[in-house]
């Protein structure tokens, strides 16, 4: 890991010009990691422009994310980028389907640095730093500013940081929780991160039309004969009536039911296209249930899209999750 980042870091220092974005659907992880890269690039004097999608990025305000060098408009990204030379840098993208550009910003770069932690990772770019033992992306950029700029790191990267961190292991209650985890957030928190500040703002609140969602998304709870599956839906109608699209947080009720080895939370995107996010508490690898969809993720937590309507959706997917558990 550390070899990989110091290459990755001559390259850096190397070149002149970068484009940093995470993936489709972006978390905390994806959304701290591009924003504390791209700021760490920039203290590194670098040109250096990040995408960040509009529609996922409203959770995470506090991040301040305006500098000039963040693009939420993908035809001025493009724009600005036609002429020249860029690197791609993509964050927590397992594949080049996840990554959140328009396909010709990324066939458009000179070639690409793809760092992840997921382990189903597709390597598809011309550097590959995956360190899948790694709870986070942004715990693999933290070692970068460390690399980079030393052990005093500023807040505005700092705090992106323990925004990724935070985010991926469930405000440190997942299984990827390490020792080491623990001792980042620690320095972070030195550092002047306030910690209690992001995990109220990821877990510890939820606006008033987001849990109508859930209630309404909780009276479709059901389970499996034997108990080990838990399920839960969210219909367009359902979407329509609570005034809201925000389901972050629904899977873990249908997982965190006593017995249960596998939540699932089926998301109505369109007619025939829906979302199905997996999750198991002990061991039920669901990123390999995700790939009997074409999608992928971690073994605790996974995702894939099934295009087949949300009835035959969820038939399908809770039939292939009986062999799991
Ligand atoms: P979520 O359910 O929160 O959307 O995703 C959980 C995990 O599964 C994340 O690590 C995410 O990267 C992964 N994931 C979700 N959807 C997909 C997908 O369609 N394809 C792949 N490869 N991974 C996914
Ligand atoms: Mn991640």
């Amino acid at each position: 890991m550390q070899k990989k980042i110091k290459e990755i870091i001559k390259l850096i220092n190397k070149n002149d010009n970068f484009l940093i974005v995470g993936h489709v659907g972006s978390d905390g992880d994806s959304i701290g990691s591009v924003t504390a890269f791209t700021r760490l690039l920039r203290i590194k004097n670098k040109k250096v422009r990040a995408y960040l999608n509009r529609d996922t990025l409203a959770p995470f305000s506090f991040l301040e994310t305006e500098g000039e060098e963040f693009y939420t408009d993908s035809k001025k990204l493009k724009k600005d980028l036609a002429a020249e030379n860029y690197i791609l840098i993509t964050l927590d993208s397992g594949n080049l389907e996840r990554v959140d550009l328009e396909a010709e910003i990324t066939a458009g770069a000179e070639f690409i640095i793809n760092i992840d932690h997921h382990a189903d990772n597709s390597h598809f770019g011309k550097i590959n730093l995956v360190g899948s033992d790694r709870a986070a992306v942004g715990e693999i950029i933290y070692n970068f500013a460390v690399e980079m700029i030393g052990i005093d790191i500023p807040m505005q990267v700092a705090e992106p940081l323990a925004t990724a961190i935070i985010t991926d292991t469930g405000a440190l209650r997942y299984e990827n929780t390490t020792s080491r985890v623990l001792r980042i957030l620690a320095d972070l928190m030195d550092a002047g991160v306030d910690i209690y500040k992001i995990n109220k703002k990821i877990f510890g609140s939820i606006s008033y039309k987001a849990l109508i969602l859930k209630g309404l998304a909780l009276a479709t709870l059901e389970r499996s004969a034997n108990g080990k599956i838990a399920w839960l839906y969210v219909s367009r109608q359902m979407m329509h009536e609570a005034e809201t699209d925000y389901t972050e947080g629904l899977v873990s009720m249908a997982r965190d039911i006593e017995d249960v080895e596998i939540g699932i939370l089926f998301t109505e995107e369109e007619e025939a296209e829906i979302k199905v996010s997996l999750r198991s508490n002990f061991y039920a690898e669901v990123n390999e249930l995700a790939a009997e969809f074409n999608g992928g993720g971690h073994p605790r937590a996974a995702g894939a899209t099934v295009e087949k309507t949300l009835e035959e959706t969820i038939n399908l997917v809770v039939e292939a999750a009986k062999k799991y558990v």
